[in-house]
């Protein structure tokens, strides 16, 4: 295992949309082992593979894990099949928008359907964090982040303190 570099905002790769997986083998176990370990290392709950620049529909999320345990979740290939009409709010935040947070409302349950680690098909009916989590990792295999969510003026305000805290280019 490996930890990747996490790509931040503004990068065009986030935008990206990913593609459907073939079958679960052992490239995508390596990719998913590492995206965990890199998860973990950044100190996350969830991470799409485009987030470290691969564009294939993989998520990795462990939503308790800073509680102790450790309980990892793999979602490969994703589709929501069904979306509460209840709504909730959380604080959102992602490793690929450093250090900002907003509250973003969600549908509040939610079912997704996915392959897992071992290419078997699953159903889960996610409520709470989870399906809010789901949902944002969904996301970024449409090439959404959350603060696509927030009006033009809190966006770019964002994406501006986002630009002026990444380290200086080096160009040669
Ligand atoms: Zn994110």
């Amino acid at each position: 295992m490996s930890i990747k570099t996490i790509i931040t905002e503004p990068n065009k790769i986030l935008r990206q949309i990913s593609q459907p997986v073939e079958k679960v083998g052992k490239e995508e176990k390596i990719l998913m082992d590492d995206m965990l370990e890199t998860m973990y290392a950044a100190n996350g709950i969830g991470l799409a593979a485009i987030q470290i620049g691969v564009p294939k529909r993989i998520i990795v999320m462990d939503i308790d894990w800073n509680k102790g345990k450790k309980d990892p979740l793999y979602f490969v290939n994703p589709v929501i099949k069904l979306r509460d009409k209840d709504k909730s709010i959380y604080e959102e935040g992602c490793l690929s928008v450093p250090n900002q947070f907003a509250e973003i409302e969600r549908p509040k349950n939610c079912e997704v359907e996915y392959l897992n680690y071992y290419g078997e098909k699953k159903l889960l009916k996610a409520e709470g964090l989870l399906a809010t989590c789901i949902q944002h990792e969904m996301d970024h295999l449409e090439g959404i982040l959350f603060i696509d969510y927030l009006s033009k003026l809190k966006k770019s305000m964002i994406i501006k303190k986002l630009i002026k805290s990444k380290p200086d280019r080096i160009v040669v």
